[in-house]
């Protein structure tokens, strides 16, 4: 399995060196795992009659006669192809000659590829091409396909050619290779043996053992995954002492008692006693409190911090932007104005004078709660003794970050982080299975579900005029342009024409537009914010700086322009602006008549659910693990061969459950029936994952 590529028959140092660069293949292992993406049955074929125009299909007959037509360098050679029964063109702009000679009229071919309609005729351009050996295609009627890259393509390296090496490649590893569970584990589970299952991948008998080898391999792939995940777990709670929060004192029951304004829901007090429990338990807590835009996660948060204030420990709240640790700030400042307690406010744009201050009091202890940006992480600010810190909106911190925060005490800080992104369950199990996770699945009573509705741009001025009609009423509108990194100049200029616009719309002085976007400074930033916030502006524009944590419960409508352009993740968490107060809410996606597929479906979906976890589901399958937010920083390799976390859930459930039976019983895997475990776990264990303990 370990021996180098290039000593596989057939491969040589010039191709070994590009399965190296360009599929990280260096090994005869690695070539096994090299999966086909799709399988081709040689055995069924269409006849010329049936084909239809721009799909894939598998013919089978016989080139007539090749024709070659243009002048030299620009010539094009055709093959007039027959299937016994209508004739074809096979056309070839490159290689012609090469093709002219390697093939052969009226010998028996299978042509398989994309059927074009040119000119009023049917043909295939560049087709792939089999000899057709009636023996053959009996005994493989699943033939398995490897993507290709350009430059294995210039390296001569076809799909035809993978076939073949990995034939030879299972030939060589056959009588060395190992199983990688041990035969309880198997037979439980029904697997097919190891190499049966890379067999199968490669050349499949039939479906059916095709699919017990996809299952097989899948499951070894996430099965050493979760093992990695659970076992680091339970290391780290054995491993870190927790502070015990074993007292509700003071603060705690005099917010509870008299300055909460209303009932907290089931869904609230849950979490609350939850996650207190893991508090008082004496075990370091790693938590991850999931609830929808405006299910109140912040106030259980606060409670969380008040339950520390009375243990004698410091808190911190950090932010992902200015915006929110500035409102996170007033948030809590306004809960907390009756109770006696120091709570500040440090971000970039902090005065030194205030920093010096917020220092010294932290290390003095006077300080209770700080709340900030990453500004609160850096190595000057040393806390007196921090017992807990709350991180809003995770997947917009780095693990680094994290790690910062982790160190600033001498135990690290129990850790609550917040994200109104809920997370499918099967995607956490993967990223958090290390954390502990909460769920608020409940909005707090009186919430009018946001009504969403779908709107072309050449709809606007009927939107213009739904807009002055709310505003007559009183109400606050919100309009969120996209803004894509990668051109921000051009965004840019979107969001000051849409502004314009809007202006043109609704003129001072009878209406007041305010506008904030990521090139403002702050303190600009925060004027317009606060024209809003103070119900001055009717209307704000902006790009999607307002996107996390924003609360305006009077704003009601949500305008977003070019919907298309955004995830659906995103969408959810504009939309969750809105609906925060007691009026109807709208959401209105504008986009243009010309709609990719993926965004159309995206825009139904919004249309037709409010259910974060339903629409985070959703986006999961149509956008894939690798680019659901937070998955990149998470550091988990996701690089799956061919588990697919979308479609897997049932695996990954099955895998968890088992380890975690196998991990109660013998934790260190120490005992004999699981040492192949133990010599697995470590041999994959190539990535170090110590700074998973914060994550
Ligand atoms: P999240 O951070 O989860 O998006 P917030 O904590 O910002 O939600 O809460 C949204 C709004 O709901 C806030 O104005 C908050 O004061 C209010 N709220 C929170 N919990 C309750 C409750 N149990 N009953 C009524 N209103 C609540
Ligand atoms: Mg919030």
């Amino acid at each position: 399995m370990q021996s180098d590529i290039k000593f596989l028959a057939g491969v040589g140092p010039k191709k070994a060196a590009v399965f190296n660069s360009e599929l990280e293949i260096f090994t005869t292992e690695d070539l096994l795992w090299y999966l086909p993406f799709r399988y081709v049955d040689r055995s069924s074929f269409q006849k010329i009659s049936e084909i239809e125009a721009d799909t894939t299909v598998q013919l089978k007959g016989k080139i007539t006669r090749f024709i070659l037509e243009g002048q030299k360098f620009k010539e094009r050679l055709i093959g007039i192809f027959t299937d016994g029964d209508r004739t074809m063109e096979l056309i070839w702009f490159k290689s012609a000659s090469f093709i002219r000679r390697t093939l052969v009229a009226d010998k028996e071919y299978i042509v398989f590829g994309k059927a074009t309609v040119f000119n009023g005729k049917i043909n295939i351009v560049h087709p792939e091409i089999d000899i057709f050996e009636e023996t053959a295609s009996q005994e493989a009627s699943m033939q398995a396909v490897y993507s290709i890259s350009e430059k294995m393509k210039k390296a001569f390296i076809t799909s035809k050619m993978l076939n073949k090496l990995q034939r030879t490649a299972l030939e060589q590893v056959k009588s060395t290779i190992t199983e990688t569970f041990p035969p309880y584990i198997i037979e439980q589970q029904k697997l097919i043996p190891f190499f049966e299952a890379l067999q199968n991948i490669h050349f499949p008998k039939n479906t059916e053992m095709l699919k017990k080898a996809q299952f097989r391999l899948k499951f070894d792939e996430l099965f050493y995954t979760q093992l990695r995940i659970l076992k680091q777990k339970r290391k780290q709670k054995r491993t870190f002492k927790g502070y015990i929060f074993g007292k509700v004192g003071y603060y705690f029951n005099t917010f509870y008692n008299n300055s909460l304004q209303f009932e907290l829901t089931n869904a609230q007090k849950r979490v609350i006693k939850e996650i207190r429990y893991d508090l008082g338990s004496g075990k370091h807590t790693n938590r991850l409190l999931q609830g929808d835009v405006g299910s109140g996660k912040t106030l259980v948060a606060l409670m969380i911090i008040l339950l520390a204030i009375d243990n004698g420990f410091q808190a911190a709240f950090m932010a992902p932007t200015e915006i929110l640790a500035n409102q996170h700030f007033e948030t809590l400042t306004s809960f907390l104005k009756n109770i006696d307690l120091n709570i500040k406010l440090l971000t970039g744009s902090t005065k030194t004078k205030e920093r010096k201050l917020i220092h010294a009091q932290l290390e003095s202890g006077e300080l209770h709660i700080l709340v900030g940006t990453h500004a609160l992480i850096e190595d000057k600010v040393q806390f007196k003794n921090l017992g807990l810190a709350i991180i809003d909106e995770q997947h917009r911190f780095g693990v680094a970050q994290r790690a910062k925060l982790w160190g600033k005490n001498e135990n690290p800080p129990h850790v609550l982080v917040m994200t109104a992104t809920p997370i499918p369950r099967t995607l956490s199990m993967t990223l958090y299975g290390d954390l502990d996770i909460s769920v608020i699945d409940e909005l707090p009573p009186g919430r009018k579900l946001v009504k969403t509705i779908h709107s072309f741009d050449s709809q606007r001025l009927r939107v213009f005029k739904f807009m002055r009609d709310e505003i007559a009423k009183g109400r606050q509108i919100y309009v969120v342009y996209p803004l894509i990194q990668e051109s921000e100049k051009f965004d840019y200029k979107d969001l000051t024409d849409g502004y314009e616009s809007i202006t043109r719309a609704f003129p001072p002085p009878e209406y007041l537009v305010s506008i904030v976007h990521g090139q403002m400074k702050t303190e600009e930033k925060n004027r317009s914010m606060e024209l809003f916030t103070s119900g001055q502006a009717h209307i704000l524009v902006s790009t999607t700086v307002i996107e996390v944590g924003v609360n305006v419960p009077n704003a009601s409508i949500m305008i977003i322009e070019s919907a298309e352009k955004f995830g659906l993740s995103q969408l959810h968490q504009l939309r969750g602006r809105v609906g925060r107060g007691a009026e109807q809410s709208y959401c209105i996606l504008m986009t243009s008549y010309k709609l990719s597929k993926n965004a159309k479906k995206r825009i139904e979906i919004m249309v037709q659910s409010n259910d974060g976890f339903k629409i985070a589901e959703e986006d999961l399958k149509l956008r894939g693990p690798g680019d659901i937010e937070g998955t990149q920083q998470s550091g988990v390799a996701f690089d799956f061969k061919i588990a697919n976390i979308a479609q897997d859930g049932a695996i990954i459930q099955l895998c968890s459950d088992l380890i975690n039976e196998i991990l109660d019983e013998d934790v260190e895997l120490k005992s004999e029936k699981n040492t192949i475990l133990l010599s697995e776990f470590e041999k994959r264990k190539r990535v170090k994952l110590n700074w998973r303990i914060i994550s």
